[in-house]
Parts: structure tokens; sequence; C-alpha cells
């Protein structure tokens, strides 16, 4: 631990997160997988919005960008095709990733860019005060919701599938060795690789949440999950009402840098 503290984080802590946050298990799990896959620093490349989550970069010892709201994906875009042999990481939180920034989340997607997109999933918008999201479950409180959220939720790696991303995964901060073991496929993967991490915003900076206490949330997910590996061997009642996490989904599919550089070259009057 104190030599991937050494590597890979900046000098620059204490940082901004409450106690009982899932935020640093989810960076954790990202930094471990980095460091299983031995990527090379000067040649990965982490970019965020605006939220919680996406102070994350800012602790990281690598090129980091910190953008507007829900602009992570585009700034990625540009340096992924500037830069084809990069590694870009995106950092994002839910609201961030599929409110403000949902448009460019499902045109990544569907131009099958090989980026890694990791969705730190609080269900919540915590840094403003825990307002509701697009992720935020049918009836659940939130200070803009005192009586329930009537908005349906999105399903985060459904909507991820149908609008095209090649690769598909969940997990959670309880699970968080699965959860460095599929960022790390997801970077592997070529084309645009998605990983929702399910995590909890419990304080919501010394407001205490409508969600729930640290150790209340860990045990929900622990209690309300099953690997995909676990549900195969059931019947459908027996997995109802359990959140799936593992690989979702992965196919092989043209990536968009790639396909990008083909044009060029025509353009330039080569052979496609
Ligand atoms: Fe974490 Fe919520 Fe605090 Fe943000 S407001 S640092 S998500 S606990
Ligand atoms: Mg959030």
């Amino acid at each position: 631990m104190e030599e991937l503290l050494k590597k890979y984080y900046r000098p620059k802590l204490p940082h901004m997160w409450c106690p009982g946050c899932g935020n640093g298990i989810v960076t954790a799990a990202i930094v471990k997988a980095i460091d299983k896959l031995g990527l090379d620093q000067d040649k990965t490349t982490i970019v965020s919005g605006i939220g919680c989550s996406s102070r994350a970069p800012g602790y990281l010892h690598f090129d980091t960008l910190h953008t507007a709201h829900g602009r992570a994906l585009p700034f990625a875009t540009g340096i992924k095709l500037a830069k084809p042999d990069h590694k870009v990481i995106v950092i994002s939180g839910d609201g961030d990733a599929t409110a403000i920034g949902g448009n460019h989340f499902i045109h990544a997607a569907r131009r099958n860019i090989d980026i890694t997109l990791i969705v730190y999933n609080n269900n919540i918008y915590g840094m403003t005060g825990g307002q509701y999201s697009p992720l935020t479950p049918h009836m659940a409180k939130a200070t803009t919701a005192p009586y329930g959220n009537v908005d349906r939720a999105f399903d985060l790696a459904q909507l991820a599938k149908g609008a095209g991303a090649t690769f598909v995964a969940r997990s959670t901060t309880y699970h968080a060795k699965q959860l460095s073991e599929l960022v790390a496929k997801a970077i592997l993967h070529e084309g645009f690789s998605v990983v929702e991490a399910m995590t909890g915003c419990p304080i919501s900076f010394g407001r205490q949440n409508k969600m729930a206490k640290p150790a209340a949330l860990l045990a929900w997910q622990r209690d309300n999950t099953i690997t995909v590996e676990a549900a195969a061997k059931l019947n459908p009642e027996q997995v109802a009402g359990k959140i799936l996490i593992g690989l979702l989904h992965e196919e092989a599919a043209p990536e968009y840098v790639t396909e990008y550089a083909k044009v060029i070259k025509q353009a330039m009057g080569g052979e496609r």
C-alpha cells in the first residue's frame, strides 16, 4: 500500500472526501488495476468532469484533466484522437455521466471509442447536497425529493449496452477486488468500456443523507447483488430483485480512432 501511495498518488492529501465515502475505495480499485497492468504513467491520461468523484484525478500522479460538468468524455475523445497510444480513463459520477453528460455518454458508446469510463454511482448528487440524479432509485428520498423520487432510474449498464458500448461491467465498493479486476479488463478492452462502480454518499458534507450509513450501505451491496456466475446457476425467480455484478457485456466491434485513421489516410490519397 505504501508503495502504491508513493507511486500513484500526488503528495496533496488530505483529500476533500467525507468520512465513510466510497470514493476512496473506487479510486484505489482503479489504481490497483493500473498497477496490475503495469501501465506507463506517462501514457495514461485520466479525465474527469465535476462532482465529488471527479476530484479523484487531482489526487493521482498521471497526466490528468479536470474539465467542465458532464464534459469529460468530449475532452477525453480529443485526447484519444490526438494521442491514440495513450490509455484514456474517464472518472465520472452518476449525475455527471447520465444527466449533464448524458448525450456525451451515449455518443461515446455509439462511436465505440477506446476510452474506459468508470462511473462512481452513488445514486445522488453528493457535492451539491443530495439532490436526486437519473440513477436515484424510484421513490428513494433525496433533498429535492423529500417524499420520494417519482422519476424512474436509468439502468446504467443497459443504457451503455443499448447505446453501443462494447464492454459493460458492474461491481460495488463491497466487492472491491472484483471491481479492480473488472477495471483492469475494461482498460484492456479495445473500444468503449464502461464500469459502473456502485458506491455510497453517506454524509454529503456534514448533512446526513436520506440514503444510509457507510456500514449499512456496504451490507446492502453484499445482500442485494449476485455475480453473473452465481446467477447463471439459479432459476430466474431465485435471482429476482438482485443486482447483477460482474462482466455484463463484451463484444468486438470497429474502434473509432482506428476507423478515423483509415478515413484520414484515404483523404490523403492512400488506400483505405
Ligand atoms: Fe462522498 Fe458524498 Fe461526501 Fe461527496 S458528499 S465526498 S460523495 S460522502
Ligand atoms: Mg453522484
